[in-house]
């Protein structure tokens, strides 16, 4: 349940509601946002009576939120979040925000290379493997540790956060010191465990939809980790699977509205893991772009014929340089800046 405050309420009549909302035997969410004032029940609330709470002063309505999800619902927080990643790269205001770089770190060369390329073409954040969650146990499975240090050595290289993939909570700990993102994969979507581990920390953490995950348990797991203390959470839309099998999983851009509606948490798009094509990924990014995405995570490899992992859907850096083009006159268009 959630009260909304009347345009000029008293600091008074908030703590009144808050206490009368308290008294019911719920946590109480108070959410400030520019126009509207909310304060969200968390727990059981039946012992809350709505029509009592509507006629508080300072009270404009009280609303049931028949969503399973609280923190991450928009009725509780109706403003955009924006989530700050470090480095001075915000994820959810008018920019958008484009993370770039290899499937997974295998050298020195390639992250620094990659990462140096991405960013003269206008990427604010880079990505890369270290843990890889692959098919099969006899495909490369990343350089692990080797692979955080070299990513540590391209984000002094270049300033750029980084993202990277947590499969285990044993690296929990490294991944705290060493990185700005944690990426939990689509494959990890409903570890509930790790979930709440990385709930437990403030590391913004990009939540990757699961193959075949609904919008409504995509959601349910940001709440699992905002449950535990955790706001600052990306979601990631990239792709889901379908009985296509063209395309490596088939983009769902209509989720990105659909999540944008439900929820205020900011979403990019993958297109690169959607159509496992590199001819594919440009067109999609900005099809991600005009549906309101607020930020894109695209593969770039600098010999993807030869990459350890995804090369079929990795850009080479020219070919990114002309997706970031392409994509900065569709943010014009729809009045966002990249
Ligand atoms: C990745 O980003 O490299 C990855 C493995 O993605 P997903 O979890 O979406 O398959
Ligand atoms: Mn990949």
């Amino acid at each position: 349940m959630v009260i909304v405050m009347k345009p000029g309420f008293s600091q008074q009549e908030l703590e009144g509601a808050k206490r009368a909302m308290e008294a019911g035997g719920v946590r109480v969410m108070v959410s400030q946002g520019e126009h509207t004032t909310i304060l969200g029940a968390e727990g059981d609330i039946g012992g809350l009576d709505q029509e009592q709470l509507g006629q508080l002063p300072g009270v404009e309505r009280v609303m049931r939120v028949s969503e399973p999800y609280k923190k991450a619902n928009r009725k509780f927080h109706p403003d955009d979040s924006v989530i700050d990643i470090g480095k001075g790269v915000h994820v959810g205001g008018n920019r958008l925000v484009v993370i770039a770089g290899p499937c997974s770190v295998e050298s020195r060369e390639q992250m620094i290379g990659v990462a140096r390329a991405v960013k003269a073409s206008g990427a604010q954040a880079m990505r890369g493997g270290a843990y890889k969650p692959r098919t099969s146990p006899y495909a490369f499975q990343g350089k692990g540790v080797e692979g955080i240090h070299l990513l540590q050595e391209a984000q002094q290289a270049t300033d750029m956060p980084i993202v990277t993939e947590l499969m285990s909570s044993d690296q929990l700990s490294l991944f705290l010191e060493a990185v700005d993102v944690i990426q939990i994969g689509a494959r990890n979507l409903q570890n509930f465990d790790l979930l709440k581990k990385v709930g437990r920390t403030r590391k913004p953490i990009l939540l990757k939809r699961g193959l075949s995950a609904t919008i409504e348990e995509w959601l349910m797991s940001a709440e699992y980790i905002m449950s535990e203390g955790n706001p600052n959470v990306i979601l990631c839309e990239r792709g889901i699977r379908t009985f296509e099998t063209y395309t490596r999983n088939t983009l769902d851009l209509s989720a990105v509205l659909a999540v944008k509606q439900l929820s205020h948490l900011p979403v990019v798009v993958d297109p690169s893991h959607a159509c496992g094509r590199a001819w594919m990924v440009e067109g999609m990014a900005m099809a991600a772009v005009a549906a309101g995405a607020d930020g894109l995570l695209i593969e770039v490899h600098n010999d993807p014929h030869n990459a350890l992992c995804d090369g079929a859907q990795s850009l080479t850096p020219e070919e990114f340089a002309s997706l970031m083009d392409k994509v900065r006159s569709v943010a014009a268009c729809v009045g966002r800046e990249v």
